[in-house]
């Protein structure tokens, strides 16, 4: 999924359940299961005119991340870990950043290293990135532009509506 709703579930997860050691281990894998759900992105790279969309989406959700923290005193506890929910709802994705600039492309998840690692249960689970067709678990939304905004939009309503109530 785009970073804005992976943001809002970090953010989500840290603010709704108090105790952090519950919250930011869930607001990590909040991501392989948003990833999970039928959606649409690009194929995420820093170069040419494709990027504009993701430093757009960063910039956005870096923003919804800070309106939702200074919700808490700057520097408090809550602060902290409600930047920390968005950061690891986010950081499945970080990790490729490495890749992407250097390879241009994903990580491999030929190697035994904890990204490679990472990236294969990325592989498995996403249902939109680099997917062969046949792999996916839900393949009749592949390719379906209007689906794939869809959950993500239903996924940005739910946490904001938890967010803001
Ligand atoms: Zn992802």
């Amino acid at each position: 999924m785009w970073m804005i709703p992976h943001t809002l579930a970090g953010v989500t997860l840290a603010t709704k359940i108090e105790n952090p050691s519950i919250s930011l281990p869930l607001a990590l894998l909040s991501h392989y299961l948003l990833d999970f759900i039928p959606h649409w992105t690009q194929t995420p790279t820093f170069f040419g005119k494709k990027s504009i969309a993701l430093y757009v989406d960063f910039i956005i959700s870096l923003s919804l991340g800070l309106f939702f923290a200074l919700k808490f005193p700057f520097g408090s506890n809550e602060f902290w870990i409600v930047i920390l929910g968005a950061a690891l709802g986010n950081f499945l994705d970080a990790v490729r950043i490495p890749a992407l600039l250097l390879r241009r492309d994903l990580p491999s998840t030929q190697s035994h290293s904890l990204i490679s690692i990472a990236e294969k249960i990325h592989a498995k689970l996403d249902q939109d990135v680099k997917h062969e067709k046949e792999k996916l678990v839900f393949k009749f939304t592949k390719g379906n532009v209007w689906i794939g905004i869809g959950t993500q939009i239903l996924t940005v309503v739910l946490c904001l509506w938890l967010l803001l109530t």
